[in-house]
């Protein structure tokens, strides 16, 4: 099986230990949250001693969580309390911005890795404070990442959940090259709920019991319309929107003709490689999966 590092792309593991012990060391990095954005000085995150540094008082804060280590520094994940007045903020300091993590790993694809695993170390703090079967309110496990209810011994971990993102190829025996062979064509549709819509790969979310394999079949027959066969691995991505694992598959066409639910799906077609608009990063697996396609189909 051909992961994405395999090809030499950057590991969340490349700088970041884990489960490390707080060392107090003498800088440290905060990954600072308002909501689902994330405090830059100088386009990078915060190194330093003390949040007081950067003129965060204790009543700015509302979760200060050790995270691991990254590059040999305590590294924490900080959420400002719901009334924290960034403008105010940023007005007062020079080069300082809240950047939405979605625009993050143009920046820095190490610093957004470890700022997608602590957003969701922060939701989960605040989701987990109470016990989903019980009510009582729950402590953090010594032993694992996890939360306990000291009443009924519920532990809840950290919510993943995964989803597929696919390339669907197709032969197109009526658009023949300069050499007379059939043109490979890759699906794509516009989603009804993407901010910035434009034509993206069928993507969505598993459903309890089923396999990736029979996510990606029915996803695109819900989607499109269509048969797929010859589903393989490519690769997976965290994806921090909220807390999810993008997993990259490529799949052939196998039947059936366009179709789509005007719903979820405005619309939907088969692309050439040169019709394919850039994709807006270079290492969402969306982009990925599209140079894959480009280069070797
Ligand atoms: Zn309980």
């Amino acid at each position: 099986m051909k992961t994405l590092h395999d090809e030499g792309y950057i590991s969340i593991y490349d700088n970041y230990i884990l489960d490390s012990e707080i060392k107090n060391t003498e800088e440290k990095y905060y990954f600072i949250f308002k909501e689902r954005k994330l405090l830059l000085i100088d386009n990078q995150v915060p190194i330093i001693k003390d949040l007081k540094d950067i003129g965060l008082k204790d009543d700015d804060i509302k979760n200060c969580l050790h995270i691991g280590e990254f590059y040999s520094k305590d590294c924490f994940a900080v959420e400002l309390v719901e009334d924290f007045d960034c403008e105010k903020y940023i007005e007062s300091n020079e080069n300082h911005e809240f950047l939405d993590l979605y625009f993050v790993f143009d920046i820095d694809e190490e610093s957004y890795l470890i700022a997608g695993r602590a957003i969701q170390i922060i939701d989960w703090e605040n989701n987990h404070q109470y016990c989903g079967r019980c009510g009582a309110k729950t402590v953090t496990s010594d032993v694992e990442n996890a939360k306990v209810c000291p009443e009924c011994g519920f532990t809840s971990f950290t919510r993943i959940c995964p989803a597929i993102i696919t390339t669907i190829i197709k032969k197109d025996y009526d658009d023949l090259d300069a050499e007379g062979k059939p043109t490979n064509k890759v699906l794509m549709a516009k989603h009804s709920y993407h901010e910035f819509i434009r034509y993206t790969l069928i993507a969505g979310f598993l459903e309890a019991g089923e396999s990736i394999e029979e996510a990606v079949k029915r996803e695109v027959k819900e989607e499109v319309g269509i048969e797929v066969e010859d589903i393989e691995y490519f690769g997976s991505q965290s994806w921090p929107f909220p807390n999810s694992l993008m997993i990259g598959c490529i799949c052939k066409y196998k039947s059936g003709e366009i179709k789509v639910d005007e719903n979820e799906i405005l619309k939907a077609k088969w692309f050439k490689k040169e019709e394919i608009e850039k994709p807006p990063s270079e290492i969402s697996i969306f982009a990925r999966l599209i140079k894959n396609f480009k280069e070797n189909y």
